[in-house]
């Protein structure tokens, strides 16, 4: 029977990271998968998470089951993170997930178990596993324009003619922050905007945030979607911990389900920890307890604020360098974007032939699409890149 299986294409992000490790050259850059990286190549465990850890070795007791849903204290820390003042518990449903793709995957399942002709409006370009788990589940998709390649930035105009075709029971999918490949964001009136159309269509928004505190700080990249959670009645927030907290492989996230009232809350609480039953029923705990210790923990939570906005200062200033570096270069300002872009990417605007050459004549690996992570650059890679830029003829 299993001789029966169709070859499945490998992840192009994950098959870019194997021909980086089979590369021998030496001073190659990794520029593909996005995982933050300090200036010595490494991925380091942030302090608050250790010492979470450290109090969770020294009092926890048991390794029983846990909640269905996740602990409350998660939830509520989480929710309290993502929507500041407007959080509000009665009608608000809560997951713990297997990561943000976890929160992602029962977020489209929880809207198809709503209606089950389901249509789900995507950017383009997006998150390339948003296309593949949306493929993979049958259910249908409407790209939006998002990204104008001449300026690299965003094409607004485009964006809200397309999201406005969207109409009652589709849903709306938009990057909190930090969007995913290009970098480019939308400003917050640009959200109240969108904020309009939605209600105007009664499209539902599922917002995916993976990078809350990567780009503008953790309460600057929440306020698109806490200015969408208090114009809509019904909003999906699909969180992941994984970057902001450092915990890739705990696999940590959370759904959101704002609703218009309790009951609703409770029929999509219900639906919500049926969808963890039916999936994997219990979701990871560990990661979830690391969050809740230090959300829950005032100098904890200190700690970790203040070195995730050295991480995130770190990455604005590799941004600015680059962008200096090919300012001088290009005797032109057509790369400041670099600078104005947020979080861990940029797309570059390449062709594939130049992304190629870069990788083959600078043992520079970007994706495909030439989105780069810029947390994969430190002060000496950064003229390597910049004139490897210049020289693929970007
Ligand atoms: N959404 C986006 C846009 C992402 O980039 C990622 C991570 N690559 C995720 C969701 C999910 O992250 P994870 O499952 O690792 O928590």
């Amino acid at each position: 029977m299993l001789g029966n299986l169709k070859p499945q294409a490998p992840d192009k992000i994950l098959a870019l990271m194997g021909e980086f490790r089979a590369d021998s050259r030496q001073g190659k850059i990794d520029l593909g998968v996005g995982v933050y990286k300090d200036a010595t190549g490494h991925t380091p465990i942030m302090r608050a998470v250790l010492e979470a850890e450290k109090r969770m070795l020294e009092t926890e007791t048991t390794k029983s089951y846990a909640g269905l849903a996740g602990e409350p204290d998660f939830q509520k820390g989480m929710a309290s993170m993502i929507l500041g003042a407007g959080y509000k518990a009665d009608t608000t449903a809560a997951l713990a997930t297997v990561g943000g793709t976890g929160a992602i995957r029962q977020a489209l399942e929880l809207a198809r178990m709503a209606n089950p002709d389901l249509r789900v409006f995507v950017s383009d370009p997006t998150w390339p596993n948003h296309i593949t788990i949306m493929n993979f589940m049958g259910v249908a998709q409407v790209s939006y324009r998002y990204f104008d390649n001449a300026s690299r930035s965003v094409d607004f105009d485009a964006m809200k003619a397309d999201i406005s075709a969207a109409k009652k029971g589709d849903v709306v999918l938009l990057h909190g922050c930090c969007h995913n490949p290009t970098g480019a964001n939308l400003t917050l009136e640009q959200w109240a905007e969108v904020a309009q159309i939605l209600e105007t269509t009664g499209a539902i928004p599922l917002i995916d945030l993976a990078y809350q505190g990567f780009g503008d700080g953790l309460e600057e990249d929440a306020a698109g979607t806490r200015l969408i959670a208090s114009r809509l009645p019904e909003v999906l927030i699909a969180a992941s911990c994984s970057k902001n907290f450092g915990i890739y492989r705990e696999r940590t996230g959370i759904l959101l389900a704002l609703c218009p009232d309790a009951a609703t809350k409770d029929l999509a609480q219900g639906a919500m920890a049926y969808l963890n039953r039916q999936t994997y029923s219990f979701p990871p705990f560990h990661g979830a307890k690391i969050v809740s210790t230090i959300l829950g923990d005032d100098a904890l939570r200190a700690d970790w604020q203040a070195e995730l906005e050295d991480v995130r200062g770190g990455m604005l200033r590799l941004r600015e360098q680059l962008a200096r570096e090919l300012r001088d270069l290009s005797g032109s300002d057509r790369f400041d974007f670099i600078a104005q872009h947020r979080g861990m990417f940029s797309r570059l605007g390449a062709t594939p032939e130049q992304v190629a050459k870069m990788r083959d004549q600078f043992a520079i690996y970007m994706v495909g699409d030439s989105r780069l992570n810029i947390a994969g650059l430190n002060d000496q890679t950064v003229p390597v890149l910049a004139r490897a830029i210049i020289e693929a003829g970007v």
